[in-house]
């Protein structure tokens, strides 16, 4: 049908579909959903107006609508134990800004980890609503471990008094242990959130500590490491549950959006199934083998390695910067992203470094042995900057991969899912 109406974007999708299929995606923060998600999220609940919450909507016709958010918020209570849940937030900003609605007021205190340092724009960058409407003060890592210095958030906390403090970062290679946290919190009488975008999968893979039983609020993505649809939701104790659903609506935002709450619910059902755990399990046996197989290549990487699904590469001994590396990394078909090293002394828009992650390559089905392979393909490219040959040579053998580890066999129609 889409190629009838507009063959100009069926196109660019079916270049898209080419290329996923066809590189290494090593973006920690990418995934394919599978074929049940995307078709959940392209359903008749997209016609849907259903302003409010279950039983209390403004709109009439919302009984089918009703269903589908109830199955959605009892599979995410069953997945992690929340007292309450929001599944109605569009993104992982978006949520984020309704709790500092819900908690807060205009100039309260917000502490949270410095963004040059693997804090989130959403977190106070200068610029964004966060910094504009509420006072931001950071913590940073330490410069010696490059890991969360504790004695330095208490310092910086009973200094400032933060209302609210945030844990949870896009760049972190190591578990966070959330007990600490809320001491400090206590301590200072704030509000503990944390951010759970990147690491929500592994939560729900038990793969990684649960910050619910501390946090007074969760945030979580539903497209990064549990491969959902493109959204958001946020869980708390029920105490300040109606904070948090009058923040999400009308505070931020207007009509949910039901295909997205519909494929939300299939992801979590997904989650759900034993095998997830083994995904989740795999995420960090690949990324601890990609780990080893760059440090064997000479690379240093920020805190010597990873246990969670990402890493962070620092090339300030390398002759080459993270954009630099970055894109000579997709001339060969292995796509990552620059980023910031902790104490990094360029800008984001050059770094000393690079992050990788391993979620969708593990969705793909890739294990052990291809994480070797890559990582000594990285090596031989960043090593070798000024030799094109390699690249091309390199671009040739990650295709053949790829062929091996199909994404969507099919697609669009009858699809078929290789997790
Ligand atoms: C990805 C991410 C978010 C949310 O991102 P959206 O793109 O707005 O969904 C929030 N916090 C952290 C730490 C993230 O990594």
């Amino acid at each position: 049908m889409l190629a009838r109406v507009d063959s100009e974007i069926e196109g660019l999708i079916m270049r898209e579909l080419h290329r996923q299929q066809n590189t290494l995606m090593l973006i920690p923060s990418e995934n394919y959903a599978s074929p049940a998600v995307l078709e959940a999220q392209s359903c008749v609940f997209n016609n849907k107006y259903a302003e409010g919450y279950i039983a209390n909507r403004y709109y009439q016709g919302c009984r089918w609508v009703d269903e589908v958010e109830k199955i959605c918020i009892e599979r995410a209570k069953k997945l992690f134990g929340a007292e309450h849940i929001n599944v109605q937030t569009h993104s992982g900003t978006g949520a984020n800004i309704a709790c500092y609605q819900a908690l807060l007021q205009p100039k309260d205190k917000i502490l949270s980890l410095d963004l040059r340092q693997g804090g989130h724009l959403s977190h106070g960058k200068e610029g964004s609503l966060p910094f504009n409407f509420y006072t931001i003060v950071n913590y940073g890592l330490s410069r010696k471990t490059e890991l969360f210095d504790l004695e330095e958030v208490r310092r910086v906390a009973k200094k400032e008094n933060p209302r609210l403090i945030i844990v949870g970062t896009s760049s972190y290679p190591r578990k966070i242990e959330f007990g600490p946290w809320r001491e400090i919190a206590d301590e200072v009488g704030a509000y503990l959130m944390a951010d759970m975008a990147h690491t929500i999968g592994l939560i729900a893979g038990k793969v990684y500590p649960d910050p619910v039983p501390y946090a007074d609020v969760v945030t979580a993505t539903t497209q990064k490491t549990l491969r959902g649809p493109r959204g958001a939701f946020i869980m708390c104790r029920k105490e300040i549950a109606d904070r948090i659903d009058r923040a999400v609506f009308p505070g931020t935002q207007g009509g949910p959006f039901i295909h997205i709450i519909a494929a939300k619910a299939v992801c979590f059902k997904e989650a759900m199934d034993s095998s997830f755990k083994n995904y989740a399990h795999q995420i960090i046996t690949n990324s601890r083998f990609l780990a080893d197989g760059l440090m064997e290549e000479g690379f240093k990487l920020v805190t010597g390695g990873t246990d969670t699904h990402l890493i962070l590469v620092d090339l300030s001994s390398k002759k080459i910067t993270g954009r630099q590396a970055a894109l000579l990394l997709e001339e060969a078909g292995i796509v990552v992203n620059k980023n910031c090293i902790p104490f990094d002394p360029l800008p984001p828009s050059i770094t000393s470094g690079i992050r990788l992650g391993t979620p969708a390559l593990t969705t793909r089905g890739m294990r052990e042995s291809e994480m070797k392979l890559i990582a000594h393909w990285i090596g031989q490219i960043l090593n070798n900057p000024q030799k094109g040959r390699i690249r091309s040579k390199i671009k040739l053998q990650v295709e053949d991969l790829c062929h091996s580890f199909p994404i969507y066999e099919t697609y669009p129609a009858g699809y078929c899912y290789n997790s």
